[in-house]
């Protein structure tokens, strides 16, 4: 693993092994995600040789911004990094209100294959390493020189796919010797694979699940995501009920629009019945269309009749904004460009691709 994604315990082993002491991992932990530093030699307290030996075993530099594209609507900017194995993927920086955002990808590609999904469409590369999600985080902070306040897994990826380096990028991340950000500054978004909810539940951390919802129904939800005819949808509401029990945290549900596909009375009615009763949040998508795709975007008027009707039965509800619209908004749509041209470059397909088995 690179060194950005060990706990300060490992980092101890490490240096220990390097012949050094206990408080030299702990400080060598805070160069890397306090001051998040990216080169030993600035690390001027600890020993030369062991900074030395550090470069040589656990080569460390900062993500790389192969592409940029600022917003010229709201100033979002979307971050296209090259991994050390020259895999890219996609980081989007939104400034709020109440702080700054980072979405960061989890997985390059995704194996899921939900319809309406960009990063889905050349199957799963490859899991990201802690990290590569931290550095996410590190590097656009250090490009808008602004600290980051939030931090939501929700690019490319399925993050609960991911799950034990997922785990160590939120522990990191929250580290008192690291950048302190409170796990409730935190969200990570799934489709819904059940056990691994329950898993999370049990970890006592303190960030926000959302839930990738999409259809009220099984069939509905089965034709925009593969993943749900693994789980149907009496167990992944299960699991997230269970989750709002263990932690207290409020989930929120997340609903793209489609046109003509998911956005009709009797949609909402079904999302209605299903989540009535609930402490629970549903977060409503105008679709982003992706340009293999042919799903429309539900009209304005349609998104808004929605939030009505959901509210008539009792559920809390907002419109997503629609952050950067103008620059590739859908996640997974910068990196295919990308790859694209890099495909028309070298005249050959992806390698090493890998789908899931229940398409
Ligand atoms: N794999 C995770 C996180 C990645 S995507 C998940 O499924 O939740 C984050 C959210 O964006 C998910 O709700 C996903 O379904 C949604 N999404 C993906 N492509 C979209 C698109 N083209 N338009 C709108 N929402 C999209």
């Amino acid at each position: 693993m690179d060194i950005r994604s060990f706990y300060p315990e490992e980092l101890i082993q490490i240096v220990r092994e390097m012949g050094g002491r206990d408080f030299q991992g702990r400080q060598l932990f805070r160069w890397l995600h306090q001051k998040q530093t990216a080169d030993y030699q600035d690390m001027t307290d600890l020993p030369k040789t062991m900074r030395s030996q550090l470069e040589r075993e656990y080569p460390l530099g900062d993500l790389s911004p192969v592409d940029v594209q600022v917003s010229a609507m709201d100033g979002t900017r979307k971050f296209l990094f090259a991994l050390s194995d020259g895999q890219m993927v996609e980081s989007v920086w939104m400034r709020y209100r109440h702080g700054d955002s980072v979405c960061i990808s989890s997985q390059a590609g995704c194996r899921m294959g939900c319809a309406f999904c960009a990063s889905t469409m050349g199957g799963l590369v490859r899991g990201l390493t802690a990290g590569e999600m931290l550095g996410q985080v590190y590097a656009v902070g250090k490009a808008v020189g602004r600290p980051v306040s939030h931090v939501v897994v929700m690019g490319s990826g399925e993050p609960l796919d991911n799950y034990e380096q997922l785990l160590r990028t939120i522990r990191i991340l929250s580290h008192e010797q690291g950048m302190h950000m409170s796990q409730r500054n935190m969200t990570v978004s799934t489709c819904g694979i059940v056990p691994r909810i329950y898993d999370l539940a049990a970890e006592k951390l303190q960030i926000t699940l959302a839930l990738s919802l999409h259809g009220a129904t099984d069939a509905k939800r089965q034709e925009l995501m593969p993943i749900a005819r693994k789980y149907p949808l009496r167990e992944v509401i299960e699991a997230c009920d269970h989750y709002f029990e263990k932690t207290g945290r409020r989930i929120t549900y997340e609903y793209s629009l489609i046109k003509g596909v998911n956005d009709t009375d009797a949609d909402m009615k079904d999302l209605a019945r299903l989540l009535r009763g609930r402490n629970c949040h549903v977060n409503l998508i105008p679709v982003n269309p992706v340009k293999e795709r042919d799903f429309r975007q539900s009209d304005k008027k349609v998104v808004a009749s929605s939030k009505n009707k959901l509210e008539k039965y009792g559920i809390n509800v907002t419109i997503r904004r629609e952050m950067g619209r103008d620059i590739d908004g859908a996640c997974g749509q910068l990196r295919r460009r990308h790859q694209e041209r890099q495909c028309e470059e070298t005249a050959s397909g992806g390698k090493g691709m890998e789908r899931e088995k229940w398409r």
